[in-house]
Formats: structure tokens, sequence, C-alpha cells
């Protein structure tokens, strides 16, 4: 089999494929059991929610930890505003994310199997809904859904299974890590859709399909949110491997000439366009480049826009999701985001510029989650990338796009 694989079959646009269209698609799930984490190791599947963390890893720290009852937690909460791939994906194809879930509960040991899904993601959770009642009875009930808070931070990894057990979807502090101590106490995996439906695939056809379909040393296949300058913004799956300017190609190509791309989402970075285009999408390779694929989002700024003020923008977005429980957050994210909203809208104050750069440096680390080090790692795109707006923002009091636009 060759091609592409999470979207291969109907158009994603039809709506959900039903049990019968799916498994005389693709056939039965095997019966794997916990050799399929040997298998996904082979496979060099990486998590699709942004940390691109070892599936199989991940898998064996729970089944490792043996005992009772584990937990799967699904996760779709997929809070990036820019992101649309996860509920696309959960619409489209929820037998395939039912069935990684299965897969994972098998080769964990775990008895239950929660999908957590954005309460914002209506269409998602209905199909979810509709696809588990074609499901077996024993996986029916052993599987529930709850449905996160429209948050940024309600999909990070803590946040979920702190929902889960108190009702609050903001981040706690590490460790326990879920895999050791998470949904009531137990070991839970915490596992993105389009990951767990990537195991659902390579449990089929093998570690070996799966790594022939990405390009080079990636393996596999990547869902991409595309948005901004492109002619079709859109949900797209392409080789892992295949270049940012062949991904804007599948898209239909730019739809105005661009400026720079925001790649990764709010917690990946911007990269100038000229450089964007040749940059490999896979994870491994961007992070050894100072980039992120995060989870999957190409966006693409026009020229005819300010990155200052989209970048401020964002930062207060951020700063404003934050759970505002720690130090960075209340303080230097408000502050960060303050500043911007000066220097792109209303006048700054005259060390605004220096005051970024450093906060830039300064803001990694020091929370209870990864919310202030993604704002800074955006920052620091910001300032490098926009680098002469920001400085024409600075010191003229105006925006370099609408200066130049008005020559
Ligand atoms: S670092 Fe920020 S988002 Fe993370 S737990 Fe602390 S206050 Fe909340």
């Amino acid at each position: 089999m060759t091609g592409l694989s999470l979207l291969s079959g109907p158009d994603p646009r039809a709506g959900m494929e039903t049990a019968a269209a799916h498994l005389s698609r693709l056939g039965p799930l095997p019966s794997a059991g916990t050799e399929l984490i040997d298998l996904l190791d082979r496979s060099d599947l990486r998590g699709r929610g942004g940390a691109a963390f070892p599936v199989g890893r991940k898998w064996r720290s729970v089944a490792e930890r043996g005992g009772s009852g584990p937990v799967v937690l699904v996760n779709g909460a997929e809070g990036e505003p820019l992101s649309r791939k996860d509920r696309v994906l959960m619409e489209a194809r929820p037998h395939l994310v039912l069935d990684g879930a299965a897969l994972a509960a098998r080769a964990t040991g775990a008895g239950e199997v929660v999908l957590y899904v954005g309460a914002e993601h209506a269409g998602a959770v209905s199909a979810l809904r509709r696809a588990l009642a074609e499901r077996p009875e024993a996986e029916r009930r052993s599987t529930r859904i709850a449905t996160a808070p429209a948050r940024y931070v309600s999909g990070e990894e803590t946040a979920a299974v702190h929902f889960l057990n108190e009702g609050v979807a903001l981040p706690t502090s590490l460790p326990p890590r879920p895999y050791e101590r998470g949904a009531d106490g137990r070991p839970t995996l915490v596992q993105n859709v389009e990951s767990l439906a990537h195991a659902a695939m390579i449990a089929r056809h093998g570690d070996r399909w799966f790594r022939d379909l990405g390009r080079g040393e990636a393996a596999g296949t990547a869902l991409l949110t595309l948005s901004g300058a492109v002619a079709v913004p859109g949900v797209l799956e392409v080789a892992q491997g295949s270049t940012v300017g062949e991904a804007v190609t599948g898209g239909g190509g730019l739809g105005a000439p661009a400026r720079a791309v925001l790649l990764g989402g709010y917690f990946g970075g911007w990269v100038a366009a000229e450089q964007a285009w040749g940059l490999p999408l896979d994870a491994p390779a961007l992070r050894d480049r100072g980039h992120s694929l995060g989870c999957g989002v190409v966006a693409v700024l026009p020229e005819h826009r300010c990155g200052v003020v989209e970048s401020a923008r964002i930062i207060t977005y951020l700063a404003e999701q934050s759970a505002r429980q720690c130090g960075p957050c209340v303080f230097g994210l408000r502050a960060a985001a303050a500043a911007m909203h000066r220097l792109a809208v209303t006048g700054a104050e005259p060390d605004d510029l220096e005051r970024l750069r450093r906060w830039s440096g300064e803001l990694s680390g020091r929370g209870a989650c990864h919310h202030p080090d993604g704002a800074a790692g955006f920052l620091l795109s910001a300032l490098r990338v926009f680098d002469e707006e920001f400085l024409h923002h600075h010191r003229r009091g105006g925006c370099s796009v609408r200066a130049r636009e008005a020559a």
C-alpha cells in the first residue's frame, strides 16, 4: 500500500465514516497486544500533540507500571487556535481513533478509555458518540467521553488528568507524571488522537510500511493545518520530511506574497518566508534547525500584515489563556503582553523593546508547565524574524507595513 494513510479513502468533508465502511476499507483490527509496542518502536511514530515524544516508549512506560488499572486518555482537546487537524480526524475517521485507543488499552493493560474532546468541537463529539455506538459492547462499557473546557492549556497532559480528577483543566506541577500517577491515581497514557490513529494503521500494515511513507529519514505522514495566505486553507496530510513549500503547494499555493510562516502554532515560532519553504516537515529535523513542528500548524503571514501586530495579538492571547498560577505567567507573560501591545498599537515606552528581549530569555523553565516556555520561544522568534519592524515601531511609533504601503 502506498500513498497517504489517515485521510485516504472517502473525502473527509463527507463526514463520519461508518463502522461498515471503515472495516470494508481497512479490514478488521489485528488482535495485537503488548507486541504492538515493539512495532511502534520500530515504526518511529512520534506523538502528534506537539512534543513529538516516541509513542512506543510512552506506551511502554504505562504498560510497565502494571497494576490493575491503567487508563488511556485520548487527547482531542485541540486548544491551539490555528489547528483543525484533530477535529477533522475525529469527525471523519472516528473509528480509526477508537481503534488506536482500543489497541493502546490492550497493549498497556488499561481497563478504561476516556475520550477527552474539546467542548467546542461539537462535530467531533457527535461523530465519536455515533461511532462508539457501533463498537462492541465491551468497548462501549469501558469508554466514556469527557468534554475539555475551551482553553489553550486544557490539552496539556497534566491539565487533562487534573480535569478528570478534580474538574479543573489546569496544569499541575510534575512529578508525578501521568504515566506514574494520573486519573484516579492510576498510570495514565495521555495520547493525541492523531498519534492513536497512526498506531491503528501501523498495527494493520506494519512498521516498514509506515516508515516508507516518509521522505528520507522521516517516517510516516503528518496532518497539517494550513491557514493564512494560502489559496486553499484547511487540513492536509503530507509525507513527513516533505518541505513547507511543498505543503503550501498542496494547499493550492500562495494566495498572496508571503512575509513569514508561523510553524507549529502559538507554541512554535515564526520563520522568514524565504527560509521556510525548504524546511523539512519532520519534528526531529526541525528541532535540529531550531524550529518546531508542534501540532502541525503552517500559517502563512502575507506581506501586507504586520508581524509585530500579529505577534502582539498572539502573546496577549497566551497571557490571557495561562492558568495564572505561577510567577512567569502572572507577572512575566502579562508584562510582555502589555509591552507588545504598546509597541504594536498605542506607542512604546523607551525600554519596552529591551525588556522584551530580556524576557524572551528569562521566561523559560520557571512555570509548573511549559506554557511560559512556549510563549518565550514564540516571542524570541518574533523578535528575530520581525527585527526591522520592531525597530520601526519602537523608534517611530508606527507600523513599517503601513508606512511601506503608503509610500
Ligand atoms: S506556568 Fe502558567 S500556565 Fe503553566 S501552570 Fe503555571 S500559571 Fe499555569
